[in-house]
């Protein structure tokens, strides 16, 4: 049974929030996960398939590491990922990665992690669950630290993904692996793509920027 695990991966030693969809997008489990055996223990007892993470997952071409210290450096101008362009070229901002992120704990986090998950056998890809969202809800969105935000963004994804329970107050990082775990279940669907170039590690966003249509209010 294919299942989706998504994780919004803490790069500051809090813990990382984490959710799992079966195929039928019904949610299986969401929560906190404190550390990456935590995270690794979940893909295994889930029988995860596929494991999205939000966060880097690889180095521009020709970089070893994120080391300023080590003689590495990028093989093409202007020094950033392909996949990172691209989303940028769709309009949504984010951190490049390069020997000046202010991410570099989250980004070393990501790439050690990820072949601790693709020992298990599970398909590991990079989301950005901002353009998820953005490319499925639209831009204007409002902050998603607020309860407003957190309550607007359930809202939004309780159209698509069955089983939440819209009592209860997840938490941003719960909402925003909700969002990479369906990206997962998507991309599995043929409904998202591979932006970039997978030597430099692509970003999976939905194939489609607009959005779902949402059961009626009430
Ligand atoms: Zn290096």
């Amino acid at each position: 049974m294919p299942r989706y695990l998504g994780i919004d991966l803490a790069g500051d030693g809090r813990a990382s929030g984490y959710a799992v969809l079966d195929e039928q997008a019904r949610v299986i489990a969401c929560g906190a996960a404190p550390d990456d055996a935590a995270i690794v223990a979940l893909a295994a007892r889930h029988g995860a398939t596929t494991v999205a993470i939000d966060c880097p997952l690889g180095l521009p071409e020709g970089l070893c590491c994120l080391d300023p210290a080590c003689g590495c450096a990028p093989a093409n101008a202007p020094g950033i990922r392909q996949s990172e362009l691209a989303v940028r070229a769709l309009g949504y901002g984010l951190y490049h990665t390069t020997k000046r992120t202010i991410i570099r704990g989250l980004v070393e986090r990501g790439m050690r992690l990820r072949p601790l998950i693709e020992a298990q056998g599970a398909l590991v890809i990079e989301v950005y669950p901002y353009a998820t969202k953005a490319m499925l809800f639209g831009r204007r969105m409002p902050k998603k630290t607020t309860p407003e935000g957190r309550r607007w963004l359930l809202a939004r994804l309780s159209a698509g993904l069955r089983g939440l329970d819209m009592a209860r107050a997840y938490s941003h990082d719960e909402l925003d692996a909700l969002a990479a775990a369906w990206t997962a279940l998507m991309y599995a669907r043929g409904d998202a793509v591979a932006l970039g170039d997978a030597r430099e590690g692509e970003i999976i966003v939905p194939r489609v920027s607009r959005a779902p249509a949402l059961p009626p209010a009430g």
